[in-house]
């Protein structure tokens, strides 16, 4: 088992097989808008349409425009407003596509990094993916080479240049995130905002290994010499489009607590916690929210919910995940 966080990450789960093989069929949007259980997912702004704490899938007839169009892929399960088996399209919709949409249906527009954490595996598979494509489609609409407006292809999978041809796929940015634990198996927090705690992140630079990232990311925000000891998992976060790649790490500096000089910049505050101290004060913390991988590995470290109640049982270590406090096989 490769994934060690004992609190899954919020925006890792899915439900949809993306049924890649498909996208090249110069046919397939006439064929699945013509299939009455194909589905529309509306986007606009990052923006998508809940009702009842459930996604909204359209009616093919009740979207018919877009500015970009994807196929996301086929439900593995049946849920709420598609067949197992149904297409998903994702169709980007403009300022005025969305208004006319939104005064026909009776639903909230709201952003996947405040509803990530309680949407059902399918759906935030398909918001994490449609806000991933969306952010990407908007930024990325020249040809890199040339800088003509280049013309989606491949199921929205790719933009091609019209005159040289050059293609763009999806971007991808990763970044690392680790949890970082001194010699009593504290939990280091800290931010740049007055208030806010979380562990440390930062971009992978070119060229660098992401063991090198979490070291050379760790020294330069914190002061701390670290040493990676697990990969714990990972999930995409379109803002703007990074994929966060978890990692614990243990302080190697003999004294965890004169090491700590925050950069004054990224990182203002940094302070050492232990279970007990982050339990007392979570609620004047201002923590990560409940779709980010930040917060699963706080939970993870913690051994229960942040939001659970104080009858919430002790955490127990258990084998082969992040709350083992000791030593990670
Ligand atoms: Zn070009």
């Amino acid at each position: 088992m490769l994934r060690q966080l004992s609190i899954d990450p919020p925006l890792a789960r899915a439900g949809v097989d993306r049924d890649s093989v498909v996208r090249s069929d110069p046919k397939l949007f006439d064929r699945l808008l013509s299939d009455g259980d194909t589905r529309i997912l509306a986007l606009h702004a990052g923006r998508v349409p809940m009702s009842d704490g459930h996604l909204v899938l359209c009616r093919v007839e009740d979207v018919t425009s877009a500015l970009v169009r994807v196929y996301l892929g086929r439900t593995l399960v049946e849920e709420q407003g598609a067949a197992a088996g149904a297409a998903i399209i994702l169709n980007i919709l403009s300022d005025n596509a969305q208004r006319e949409l939104a005064s026909r249906l009776d639903a909230e527009w709201v952003e996947l990094r405040d509803i990530g954490g309680v949407l059902t595996d399918r759906d935030a598979g398909l918001v994490v993916e449609a806000v991933a494509l969306s952010r990407w489609h908007e930024n990325y609409q020249y040809c890199p080479r040339c800088g003509l407006p280049n013309i989606v292809g491949q199921a929205g999978w790719v933009r091609r240049c019209p005159d040289d041809g050059f293609e763009v796929y999806p971007r991808i940015d990763p970044a690392i995130i680790v949890a970082i634990r001194d010699q009593h198996d504290r939990l280091l927090l800290g931010g740049g905002r007055a208030g806010w705690y979380s562990v440390l992140a930062g971009f992978v630079e070119a060229g660098e290994p992401l063991e090198a990232a979490v070291v050379r990311e760790v020294r330069e925000e914190s002061g701390l010499n670290v040493a990676v000891d697990a990969y714990l998992g990972s999930q995409s976060w379109p803002y703007p489009l990074s994929l966060m790649l978890a990692f614990s790490a243990r302080v190697t500096d003999d004294d965890a607590d004169a090491a700590l000089h925050p950069d004054g910049e990224e990182i203002t505050h940094l302070e050492w916690f232990t279970r007990e101290d982050l339990w007392r004060r979570k609620e004047q913390l201002r923590l990560p929210g409940t779709a980010s991988i930040a917060r699963a590995m706080i939970e993870s470290w913690l051994g229960r919910p942040l939001d659970a109640g104080d009858e919430h049982p002790e955490p127990t270590p258990a084998p082969n995940t992040f709350l083992a406090g000791t030593d990670i096989p």
